[in-house]
């Protein structure tokens, strides 16, 4: 029982990542990208809230990690932006200011 659901874990998670891919990687909907990419960074991280709370850490960590998802949710949902121009999406390392310009043709982002 409780190897399926580690099996059901990696099963979601190997397919948010490929999902990440063919979403955010592939095409040039940037429209549909921004409005996705909260939703997906948001579902991720539920999953790792799950795999933890099903790892039964002892309560103060399980909770202080919880704690520490969600500014971390919210500064990956903030360090990365998708390029008007190109599609493509410039991530800076979450705990610097979102990046300027694309990484990709070098465009201004806004
Ligand atoms: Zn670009």
């Amino acid at each position: 029982m409780q190897q399926d659901l580690l099996i059901i874990f990696v099963a979601v998670w190997l397919g948010l990542s490929v999902g990440s891919f063919m979403l955010f990687q592939r095409g040039s909907d940037v429209e549909r990208k921004r409005k996705l990419w909260p939703i997906y960074t948001i579902c991720s991280n539920v999953v790792i809230g799950a795999v933890i709370v099903y790892m039964q850490p002892p309560l103060m960590m399980m909770l202080g990690l919880l704690a520490f998802m969600v500014p971390l949710t919210w500064l990956t949902i903030r360090s990365t932006k998708f390029c008007s121009a190109c599609g493509n999406p410039s991530r800076s390392p979450f705990f610097m200011k979102p990046p300027t310009k694309c990484s990709h043709c070098q465009k201004p982002l806004d």
